[in-house]
């Protein structure tokens, strides 16, 4: 299958790519991203073929039905990164929590949290193709907490790849900030910045856009790639398990194969979401995509009113921090695939010359075929997490969201796939306020809750608190490109 750019082509680049080239090279013509040129059919017979499978099987279908050209060698070498999940017969367990409202764990895996489900098997596959190439790669990240330790994670030790990780001194968590600081590895760099959450995107955009620093990455023969989810890379492993927990409800004998069901996800860069909305068009039957947000309710507004406006919009800071996104990047591939690369190409200009953009009333209704959004406030959340505990399931802040939409966005009781992103120990201080208990930092929290609730801390949580820390730095905004080009 071949790769086709959203914003359409600017005649110097080729129209379309391989896959291989669009997970290399993610930026495609006019600032825009890959998409897939077709999607392969996965209703009905696909699965009932796969409804007795395991997840890798499963995953490993998938893959060869998008047809993509990467060797069946290197595949299940990188689907093998799920035995490092809890349980590699099942690395994305389902549990029920209401009569009709099940619960797809998808932080299993050795950073707990979602980001693990599709950059384990990235990571490998970027990185060998970059060795098969012979060719040298820097993939810059900056964090508010869980994309920094699972892009660390996945790369350490691999060759061909360097990682350069930037995240805000002081504005995550205990834990997230441990899982980085003492992730050693020689290709592995993790700076401190002071500042917040916005200086580190800032401070990294603007390298990325610096002629300087582009010059001295040729020089060293090292090029730029992404490990965010605007590199196709990520997405295609974020379609398998909305399948899969659908095949989990039919197995579980919730639902007869064929019956709909509803996918909530707790979103912000909307790349779970867009793994859920391809699955839904290759034939998953799924009623609507209920989309949960936090206070930075941009994507409630743009469902709901067909408007995407951040003109007049600053980014709040939430318990749900990895969902403070105000421009959330896969939104362009679904707009895309249902209006087209000219009109998208258009929007996405509005956007970035005015802050906004509108959609008309048929494209607006085209969005809520599929979609539906609402967003929940911190407050909403807590009273989330603490009701749940009182029956025996803990949740973290991000999968708090989804119960509003659950009880508001519903137009029938039908079952329902309720997405978890994270595990609770990497919130546990808000998990902490929301159960009424005063603690002070990560440690005091996870313990507390540990006793309190009888819930396990798996060891690799439990273990970061000794540790040793081996990145040290941390640094004013000037000092950044310094700072890479000395580790580089
Ligand atoms: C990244 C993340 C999200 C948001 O996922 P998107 O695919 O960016 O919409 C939600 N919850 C947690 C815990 C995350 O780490």
């Amino acid at each position: 299958m071949q790769f086709i750019e959203t914003r359409g082509n600017d005649g110097k680049r080729p129209a379309k790519v391989t896959f291989s080239e669009a997970i290399l090279n993610p930026s495609a013509s006019h600032g825009g991203l890959y998409a897939p040129e077709a999607l392969p059919d996965m209703s009905i017979g696909f699965l009932s073929e796969y409804l007795q499978s395991d997840y890798k099987t499963l995953a490993y279908a998938l893959l060869q039905a998008f047809e993509i050209d990467i060797d069946d060698e290197l595949i299940h070498e990188a689907l093998e990164r799920y035995d490092r999940f809890d349980d590699p017969n099942n690395p994305v367990p389902v549990a029920q929590v209401e009569e009709d409202a099940y619960v797809s764990e998808l932080y299993h895996g050795p950073t707990r949290a979602f980001k693990d489900m599709a950059l384990q098997p990235f990571g490998v596959i970027l990185s060998a193709l970059a060795e098969e190439r012979n060719e040298e790669y820097l993939i810059m990240a900056a964090t508010s907490g869980d994309t920094g330790p699972a892009t660390l994670e996945t790369f350490k030790n691999r060759p061909n790849i360097k990682v350069t990780c930037l995240y805000p001194s002081g504005g995550t968590s205990d834990v997230q900030r441990l899982q980085m600081v003492t992730e050693d590895a020689p290709n592995l760099k993790v700076i401190g910045i002071e500042g917040n959450f916005d200086d580190a995107q800032s401070a990294l955009k603007e390298l990325l856009v610096s002629d300087a620093f582009r010059k001295e990455l040729k020089k060293r023969g090292i090029k730029l790639s992404a490990a965010n989810s605007v590199n196709f890379g990520r997405i295609i492993f974020q379609i398998i398990y909305h399948i899969h927990s659908y095949l989990e409800l039919v197995r579980q004998d919730v639902i007869a194969l064929g019956e709909e069901v509803y996918l909530i996800v707790p979103s912000g860069n909307f790349g779970n979401a867009l793994g859920a909305y391809y699955a839904k068009k290759a034939g998953l039957p799924v009623r609507k995509i209920l989309i949960a947000s936090n206070a930075n309710n941009i994507l409630t507004d743009w469902i709901n009113t067909g408007v995407y406006d951040i003109s007049d919009r600053t980014l709040v800071q939430t318990e749900s921090p990895a969902m403070d996104i105000l421009k959330s990047s896969n939104v362009e591939r679904v707009l895309f695939d249902k209006f087209g690369a000219e009109r998208t190409r258009k929007l996405m200009e509005s956007l970035n010359e005015t802050g906004a953009y509108r959609l008309t009333d048929e494209e607006r209704k085209a969005i809520q075929e599929d979609f539906a959004g609402i967003y929940s406030t911190d407050e909403e959340g807590e009273r989330i997490i603490a009701h749940y505990a009182e029956k025996g399931y803990l949740m973290d802040p991000h999968t708090a969201t989804c119960f509003k939409a659950y009880e508001k966005l519903r137009e029938e009781k039908i079952p329902t796939v309720v997405y978890s992103t994270a595990e609770w120990t990497k919130f546990s201080p808000t998990v902490a306020k929301a159960l009424g208990i005063e603690v002070d930092g990560d440690r005091e929290a996870l313990e507390v809750i540990h006793q309190e609730l009888g819930v396990p801390i798996p060891r690799v949580i439990a273990e970061l608190f000794d540790k040793e820390i081996v990145h040290r730095t941390v640094v004013g905004k000037e000092e950044i490109m310094k700072e890479m080009l000395d580790f580089l």
